[in-house]
Parts: C-alpha cells; structure tokens; sequence
C-alpha cells in the first residue's frame, strides 16, 4: 500500500468517525417534527456489501408554517427518489442531511426515501459502528449493525437524535433465502421469492433509532416461554457452533430478568419478546433483540457480564431513555451499579464491595465531567466515566441515604409520569427526585461528581498524635469515614476538629476523592 494511499485512507477514517455522530441541537426544521413510525424496506446484498431499497417515515409536523423536512442519512448512499404524501418532492442531500421541500405540508406526513449504497463498515464494533460482514465458521454470511455513537443514518434515514422515537417499526429484510433475519419486536411473516427470503418484524412498542436493528445469520432458533411478572417468550438466534451452551445461557437470561423485575418492575417488552442474537461483535441493547457476542464467557465472581449489562438497558436506556446525550450516564451508570446490585444479591456485601474497589475505581479516568454541555452529541460522552464514574456516584449515594432510599429514588425516575414524552428523562429530573424523596438537597453532591470533571480533594494533616481532616471545597457536605486504631469505624463531618487515634481515612472505600 502506498503512503498516499494510507493517508487517503486514514483521513476517511478519522472524518467518518469524527463527522458521522448522534444528537447535538436540534434545527428549528427538526425540533418541529417528530418521526413516528418508520417502515423500513431493505435488501442486504452480503456479496456486494451494499443495501438498497426504501424507508417510509410517518412524521407529525407540529407548525405547518414552519416549511420544509429535514431528515438525516450519510452522504455515502444515493436517493433516487423522495416521496411526501405520494407525491414526487425535490430536495438535497449533502453534509448528511436530507433537506425536502414539498409543495405542502400537513400535520401528519408520510415520506418515502428510495436509496442505495455501501453503508460503513464498522472499524470497532459496536463503539465505531456500521455493518460488520463476517462469515461463521462453516463460511455462511454473518452480518451485524450497531450504530449508537454513530447513529442509525449510517443505513436509515431518520432524526439521528435520542429525543426522538416512533412508537412502531415495520422492519422487512430481504437477503439470500439460506439465511435468516432476527429483529425487534414480532415475527410476522417470511415470503419467499427465487433465491431471497423477506423477513417482517414488527414492533409496537417506544423505539430509539439506533436500537432499530436486523442481525443475519445461518441462525438456529431456540425458545423458550418464560415465568415472569408477565409471561415473556424468549428467543434466542444462534449460530450452530455456539448450539451447546444455549440451554446454559437461556437459564442465565432467565435468572437476570428475574432479578431485574425484583428491582425495577415487570420486564417492559413481555408482549413482544425478550430477544438475543449472536453477533460478530460484543454487543447491544436493540430493543428485544439484544446483540449479544460474548460466546459464554463468564465474569468473576460468576455472571455473563455482556448479557447482564444488556439486558439492564430493557429498563434503563430504552423503557427509559435520556432526552439529550449529556444524560447519558444514566443509562450507563444505572446499569453498571444495577451489575453491583446482582453482585450483592448472589455473592454478598463483601462482593459488592470487591466489584468497587477493584473493578468501578480502576476504570474511572476522571477525563471530562460525566454530564457535559445540554444538546451534546454522542461523542461528547465517550469513555468509560459515563459508566463507572456514574455507578460510583449511586453507590456514594447509597452511603449517604441507605440502600432502601436509593432503590426507591430509582423506581420513582423509572416509572413516575414525565414531562417528556416515550419516558424520557434528564439528569435534573433524577437530581428532582433524590431531593424529593430524601426531603433534602443534594446539589453540593451532584455538582461535584456529576458536572466538575474532578473528584473533590480532602486535606489530611498530621499534628502529632492527631489529624485535622477538611474538604478543600467548604461548600463540599460529604460526611467520611474513620477507622480508628481500636478497629472502629465512626462517621465524621470533615472540619476544623482535630482527630485522635486514626487508622484509616474512609476504610470501606466508599468515596471518590484525591
Ligand atoms: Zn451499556
């Protein structure tokens, strides 16, 4: 390869990964429409790499004298044709975005996109998205999409935005007819015609763009009906090199979705399905089709953490979803302090607190504040902070409310009626409602750990035989723990006081400072 070339290639990298992203302000054209339904009819040609059909959006224009529709889809791929209403329109595609102008606009719009192309290919599944083509062991295509940092216009058109979702999908694929499609929702039918099969899956339920998803494979299907709060169907595609071990992992769904509906409520999709694939890469949360490639390997102290954390996003992520990416840390960090729950649950306090110490600590960077600037975009909220950072800040929270408080602060930001529609929240409103239900106000707490990107600094002094012990931050309330040199572990309010016989500062590691 020349080094021209290479150049050439690495510029078109480093623009696709820095250019092609989710979110950020809305346009006055995009924040006065709403995409409620996408009907999604595409081909997936594995030998040429390349997709084409059309995708129909049902879209709900809330001030007709606002003109013209703005829709997102990558550059890459061509459109033929955009139809309003039935009616041919013109329009422009550049910079990423579709702009239509259509002679006339009502409130309730039905748009169609015929389009073709070589969608991206994924560079580091599922973080640096696109379509993954791999083969199976036995040489049958194997392909996967995952685009939440990216965004789901790296293969539909749509408003590439997290405050944004339809209420259903129609998802037809059609590929070669030896393979098989797994999606979101319901199976509806398969046709058959010469050598290709259309799969139609279909799902009536609140959808994220990027949590849209298809997975094909030569995929055997397992199933199994499953007791929950709800009775939930379980299927489970899978490819047959990884058949052994199903009837092992099914169990484990199984065991995680009970202990998540003991803690957060009745599994959110029961009417539908609660749905794996295997993919050729780590994984996803797609809405009841949850990507899952971690072939069986099992975390200590004894979990799949790949299925456990995916499954989580059911509730936190896509029941609930943050209405703006500088949120974000609640879908992530709920998620990775719900794993510590489950620890705790199965294996003990001790446990619990091993996962903390050893596993949460060791992947805080401390890089940016976990919840940056409103309107961010996806890559603003890159990282592992958003996770670990953010589980640390429930667990510090846990130490300062108890855990029955902290359980209830959660259920209440799950379940409560919004403001936003499709669930959505914002960091605010979570920060609502610890205050409320803990009758005080911990802005000093969420301040600190949520919007500065450094943990707060304690002063320790030795004097002697004792300690003065101070947050450099007066405002800063944390309240530490001491271990004395008779074993015991008393609670102090950091201040002016000097401190006697003092072991060890904050013992149970329960604090995120320097
Ligand atoms: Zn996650």
């Amino acid at each position: 390869m020349s080094l021209k070339y290479l150049s050439i290639l690495l510029t078109v990298t480093i623009v696709f990964s820095m250019d092609i992203y989710s979110g950020g302000k809305l346009s006055l054209i995009q924040n006065n429409m709403d995409v409620h339904y996408y009907d999604i009819h595409l081909t997936v040609d594995s030998e040429k790499k390349i997709i084409h059909g059309y995708v129909e959006l049902g879209i709900n224009v809330k001030d007709t004298t606002i003109k013209g529709l703005e829709l997102d889809l990558i550059d890459q791929f061509d459109i033929s044709k955009i139809k309003v209403n039935a009616l041919m329109s013109s329009f422009s595609h550049n910079n990423n975005k579709i702009t239509i102008s259509p002679t006339s606009l009502v409130h309730s719009n039905t748009i169609r996109i015929y389009y073709s192309g070589k969608p991206p290919e994924a560079n580091n599944p599922p973080w640096g998205g696109g379509f993954s083509w791999e083969s199976d062991s036995l040489g049958y295509p194997w392909i996967g999409v995952s685009c939440q940092t990216n965004g789901a216009h790296i293969w539909i058109p749509c408003i590439e935005h997290p405050s944004d979702e339809a209420d259903s999908v129609d998802l037809f694929i059609t590929t070669s007819k030896h393979l098989v499609v797994a999606g979101n929702g319901l199976l509806i039918d398969t046709t058959a015609d010469n050598n290709q099969t259309t799969w139609h899956w279909k799902t009536t339920y609140p959808i994220s763009a990027y949590n849209i998803n298809f997975t094909i494979g030569k995929f055997q299907l397992i199933e199994k009906d499953l007791n929950l709060k709800n009775p939930t169907h379980l299927q489970y595609f899978v490819l047959q090199e990884y058949l052994e071990g199903s009837g092992y992992i099914i169990n484990e769904a199984e065991k995680y979705l009970k202990f998540y509906e003991s803690l957060f409520g009745a599994y959110p999709w029961s009417n539908e399905k609660f749905g794996m694939v295997q993919t050729p890469y780590w994984g996803m949360e797609h809405q009841t089709i949850i990507a899952y490639g971690n072939n069986y390997k099992i975390r200590k102290p004894g979990y799949d953490f790949l299925l456990l954390h995916e499954m989580g996003h059911e509730w936190w992520g896509n029941y609930l979803t943050v209405h703006d990416w500088a949120d974000f840390w609640i879908h992530e960090g709920i998620t990775i302090y719900a794993e510590a729950l489950f620890i705790e649950e199965n294996f003990g306090i001790d446990a619990y607190h091993e996962f903390f110490k050893k596993t949460v600590r060791s992947k805080i960077s401390n890089n940016i504040p976990i919840v940056p600037k409103q309107n961010a975009i996806s890559q603003d909220v890159k990282g592992l902070d958003v996770y670990y950072k953010g589980a640390m800040v429930l667990h510090m929270l846990r130490y300062l409310i108890g855990k029955e408080k902290l359980i209830s602060i959660l259920n209440t930001t799950l379940h409560s009626e919004k403001s936003l529609s499709h669930n959505h929240v914002s960091t605010q409103d979570f920060i609502d409602i610890t205050n409320e239900i803990t009758s005080e106000d911990f802005g000093w707490f969420f301040d600190v750990y949520l919007k500065k990107k450094d943990p707060p600094k304690l002063v320790i002094k030795n004097r002697w035989k004792t300690k003065t012990i101070n947050w450099e931050n007066p405002n800063f309330l944390m309240p530490i723990e001491i271990e004395t040199f008779n074993g015991e572990i008393v609670k102090i309010q950091p201040g002016k006081r000097k401190i006697k016989n003092v072991k060890r500062v904050d013992p149970t590691q329960w604090i995120l400072f320097n």
